[in-house]
């Protein structure tokens, strides 16, 4: 993985419904415009695909939303698309992932996404116990999830990742290590790890405010995350991201896609609220997004090549100079855990990060949230746990 890989990230908005804790832009509507919402990304990528000319895809991602929702017959009509206009160089098989939701995956679903090209599913389990899953609103409970699992496998998914949500409001630890013996024995690929998180304006911060929900404090929040953790690696996982976990074994389990954003990779997203970046010549960059209203989406036209600093339809642009992407590529690359090598960012941006970040960079390491070795600079366990204050220390 490197800056030169290329990804395109499809949102598909929809979903049965909202959960109390979600603020992405989903769309909750009884019927699904299933053409309807491919033509309008087809459309979207025949127009903007001249900004991102010449590169070699990696990876596709379909997020949402609940994009298991959308026919297969529709994925594999955008999958087929971007790669006949983003052909991957020879030897090299993209990703293609789905997110989904264990309640969506019939037999008749795993089957079309699998000859749809679908090479790794992203499964929305969150958790094992059912107490929980209803308090998030899920769809499943975990009989459903287990049996999703257990049918992926059998129609042919050898790549799955599990999205695991720790810090729950009133978890035991008991339910805790249920949960992590739960997912280990389903044997993923990769696991996401989350923190349950209070976003403004969703139904769990109406719920925490009126005192109806009572999340767990900082200290509980980093016991469950240092606990998952530990018995993930113990279990053979790499931790290899603040949130990601890969299987060990040899084979390289890392989710390519979301590597792209930690390396300052390109990426091109098509449909609702799908945040994009592009890099310049000058070695900055842009990043935009288009706005979160699916009627909108669906009612719109795409002006073909239109210069993202040009487009006034987009909800977002923001044009990086070169020292503030290069910046931002420090953050994200401390992400990972394995670190940042200090030659390699003098390369990619043209300084040494020690010379002009110094001060923010020495403030880190006298707090103990950085560590260097060599040319490695890296997270300690306590800058992982302090992410966020190294992020904004940094960027
Ligand atoms: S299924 Fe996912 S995207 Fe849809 S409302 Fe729930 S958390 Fe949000």
């Amino acid at each position: 993985m490197g800056p030169d890989c290329f990804g395109v990230y499809v949102h598909f908005p929809y979903c049965r419904q909202r959960c109390p804790y979600c603020d992405f832009a989903v769309s909750v509507q009884p019927s699904v415009p299933h053409e309807r919402y491919r033509d309008q990304v087809l459309a979207e990528l025949a127009a903007r695909a001249p900004l991102y000319a010449g590169r070699a895809l990696v990876s596709i991602y379909f997020g949402g939303g609940t994009p298991s929702l959308w026919r297969p017959d529709c994925i594999a009509a955008v999958r087929r698309a971007v790669l006949a206009t983003f052909p991957p160089r020879p030897g090299i098989e993209p990703e293609v992932t789905v997110e989904a939701d264990p309640a969506d995956l019939s037999d008749e679903v795993l089957l079309g996404l699998r000859a749809a090209g679908v090479n790794r599913l992203s499964l929305g389990v969150q958790s094992l116990t059912d107490r929980h899953l209803l308090r998030l609103g899920r769809q499943h409970d975990a009989a459903q999830a287990r049996s999703a699992v257990a049918r992926a496998r059998a129609a042919g998914f050898a790549n799955l990742s599990l999205d695991l949500m720790i810090g729950l409001p009133g978890q035991r630890w008991r339910e805790l290590e249920e949960d992590l013996e739960g997912f280990l024995s389903l044997a993923p690929e990769h696991l996401s790890v989350y923190q349950l998180t209070v976003e403004p304006g969703t139904a769990l911060a109406a719920a925490v405010r009126a005192g109806k929900v009572r999340m767990p404090g900082d200290a509980r929040q980093a016991e469950a995350y240092q606990r998952a953790k530990l018995r993930l690696q113990e279990a053979g996982y790499q931790h290899y991201e603040i949130s990601s976990y890969a299987r060990g074994g040899g084979q390289d389990l890392r989710a390519v896609h979301n590597r792209l954003y930690w390396t300052l990779g390109e990426y091109l997203g098509l449909g609702v609220s799908a945040h994009s970046f592009r890099r310049l010549p000058d070695g900055g960059g842009e990043r935009f997004a288009n706005p979160r209203s699916t009627r909108q989406y669906l009612a719109r036209a795409f002006v073909p090549a239109l210069e993202p600093a040009d487009d006034a339809s987009l909800a977002y642009h923001e044009r990086l100079e070169p020292e503030a992407l290069a910046r931002q590529g420090l953050w994200l690359g401390l992400r990972l855990l394995e670190g940042l090598s200090l030659d390699g960012f003098r390369q990619q941006h043209g300084y040494d990060p020690l010379l002009r970040h110094g001060d923010e960079i020495g403030r880190l390491l006298a707090r103990g949230l950085l560590e260097r070795s060599g040319d490695v600079l890296r997270l300690t366990s306590r800058g992982v746990l302090l992410a966020d204050e190294v992020g904004v220390a940094l960027v």
